[in-house]
């Protein structure tokens, strides 16, 4: 029970300073100067104001001096990261590991909501998880049995993830003359991949590409944007890169042949004639 009230806390923490970092970072301001201040009326808000989900219901979701409405994003993303650090306590326990894991589904929710407001992920982001992912490879089991795989798998892991989003994005630019895959999410992918390895990191590009196509098939079918439009692919990325954490490397290997063999086929055609 401790244990679960220290992974609440550290959330609630993170999800604090992660609507900093989502705030801060696209505006090129610094993360940890000045203190947090009203965005209507700029006054400072005091500690007791200022505390994670508790704040915003007492005050109602008003700002105390100017009433100026507090977007009940705030909140969401607060508790959206309790949830997401508590699903990490569950797969490695209270154990060295929960720390750079729980730092790459924060990265990964503060990716999401920049890449969705902003179309850009910011590279401290993406080399934080590089040098985290990299430098804690030796204990991380997901990626092998010995030290030795482990290192190898997590610097395969950048290549593949960085790699193949870049070989997208040069044939994308070749066939339709236009930057189809931003530069971020080639950096963040290297990032994730030195977390969840080669396979992994292949298949979650994979899931990604799927999951995006069809939603954006479908917004354009419904005209809710354009065909030119641009569509962020960093909340898919982060979704399905989470997503994998769950699924053991077999699991893995057996979807990616289902899918090449389902979907890969069907699913390219309907892409290609859509553009
Ligand atoms: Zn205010």
């Amino acid at each position: 029970m401790f244990e679960f009230f220290v992974v609440c806390f550290l959330g609630l923490i993170f999800g604090s300073f992660a609507n900093v970092c989502i705030y801060r970072m696209p505006r090129n301001m610094s993360v940890v100067k000045p203190n947090s201040h009203c965005i209507s009326c700029n006054a400072f808000i005091k500690w007791y104001d200022n505390i994670p989900i508790v704040s915003y219901i007492f005050l109602k979701g008003k700002c105390r001096r100017c009433k100026s409405k507090i977007s009940l994003k705030y909140p969401l993303v607060e508790f959206s990261c309790v949830i997401l650090f508590l699903s990490m306590y569950y797969l490695y326990g209270f154990a060295f590991m929960l720390i750079p894991f729980c730092l790459l589904v924060f990265s990964l929710l503060v990716t999401t909501i920049i890449d969705f407001e902003f179309k850009i992920i910011p590279d401290e982001i993406s080399f934080m998880l590089m040098i985290v992912g990299f430098f804690t490879s030796f204990f991380n089991l997901n990626l092998g049995e010995t030290i030795g795989q482990r290192v190898l798998n997590s610097f395969l892991g950048f290549l593949v993830g960085g790699g193949s989003l870049f070989i997208i994005a040069v044939i994308g630019k070749f066939i339709f003359k236009k930057d189809a895959m931003g530069g971020g999410d080639i950096k963040v992918m290297a990032g994730v991949g030195t977390f969840i390895g080669w396979d992994k990191v292949l298949f979650a590009i994979f899931v990604a590409s799927l999951f995006g196509s069809i939603v954006g098939i479908i917004l354009i079918i419904c005209k809710k944007i354009g065909r030119k439009q641009e569509i962020p692919f960093g909340p898919y990325l982060a979704l399905s890169s989470f997503l994998t954490l769950f699924l053991s490397p077999q699991m893995i290997i057996n979807y990616l042949f289902m899918l090449e063999e389902k979907f890969f086929l069907k699913y390219l055609l309907i892409d290609l004639q859509n553009f």
